[in-house]
């Protein structure tokens, strides 16, 4: 009996194989019948998108870049940067958008594609420079370096709770103006830094360091909606806020959260006070920046969004 239904799946898998190969060789066939050129329909309302000059802009690793490109385009439409849909806004009839680059980066160019309908506009060109990153040497208790089964558990579970969270960023920007620094004090370790911790773990530091003695206010960046207030391992009491368009802000160590998951914060709200729980030497913010999936310089975030249209 089971003998002949292990053979029946067999047959089963290997007709849909064949069935397979013949689609793909008649989707071969029919895209060598294409022209070469993908021919854009010219309607009377969009034909100023074939005089689009593709916007030339550059990026270094963990860095931030505006796309702002002038034109009446459609909120309908959607944008690729190397083939990933990015999120925009319009604002005084212009494309907006936020384009970052991984810390990993392969330094490779791409471009950025405005599509609608049967649209297919270039509107950037993205050139990745190079960046070099410090070390630094890093002891903290061993217990938060080599984890226990049940540590390494909750801090796997947290993950995917803080990925859940940035894959659920809002479509529209709950921001109208630039980023801001959530605290003035010295820069105790840049975004980046190679860490190598007690002379053995390393990892990279994807975020910015912020002397700050325990109980001093920290403030939001920006408007946002507070998407987790929780106390994690590594990052200790950390609340991150959603700002919309896939741009989050996260603010670590803290000895005090003061906002509840779900509010809406305006820009400069004390959302916390700094501390040093979790994994950390010393009282500091950690403040990190996520910018579609991918963390980032806070700083190259600042100044990407204040070249925004007012
Ligand atoms: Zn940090």
């Amino acid at each position: 009996m089971f003998k002949n239904i292990y053979l029946l799946a067999l047959i089963l898998a290997l007709s849909s194989c064949s069935l397979l190969t013949t689609r793909e060789q008649m989707k071969e066939e029919k895209k060598s019948e294409r022209p070469q050129e993908e021919v854009v329909e010219k309607d009377e309302d969009s034909e100023w998108l074939l005089t689009i000059q593709p916007q030339v802009i550059t990026i270094r690793p963990g860095e931030v870049s505006l796309l702002n490109i002038p034109g009446d385009f459609f909120k309908e439409a959607k944008v690729k940067c190397a083939d990933k849909e990015i999120p925009f806004f319009l604002r005084d009839h212009r494309l907006v958008a936020f384009v970052s680059e991984t810390y990993f980066s392969t330094l490779k160019p791409y471009s950025c594609t405005y599509l609608y309908k049967n649209h297919k506009i270039k509107i950037a060109e993205v050139e990745v420079l190079e960046k070099t990153f410090p070390s630094e040497r890093i002891r903290v208790d061993k217990k938060r370096v080599f984890l226990s089964k049940k540590n390494q558990a909750r801090a796997d579970r947290e993950r995917e709770i803080k990925y859940a969270a940035y894959a659920n960023s809002s479509e529209r920007p709950f921001f109208y103006d630039a980023f801001e620094l959530p605290i003035r004090s010295k820069v105790t370790s840049i975004y980046g830094s190679r860490r190598v911790f007690n002379k053995k773990k390393k990892t990279q530091h994807l975020g910015t360091d912020y002397r700050a003695a325990v109980g001093v206010p920290i403030k939001s960046a920006n408007r946002g909606k507070v998407a987790l207030s929780r106390d994690f391992f590594y990052t200790g009491h950390t609340v991150i806020i959603d700002h919309g368009l896939g741009i989050f802000t996260t603010y670590g160590h803290l000895s005090e959260r003061l906002v509840e998951e779900g509010e809406i914060v305006p820009t400069g709200a004390i959302i916390g006070k700094a501390g040093s729980t979790g994994r950390s030497t010393a009282p500091h913010l950690h403040w990190g920046v996520t910018v579609n999936g991918l963390a980032v310089e806070g700083d190259s975030l600042i100044r990407a969004s204040k070249r925004m249209p007012k």
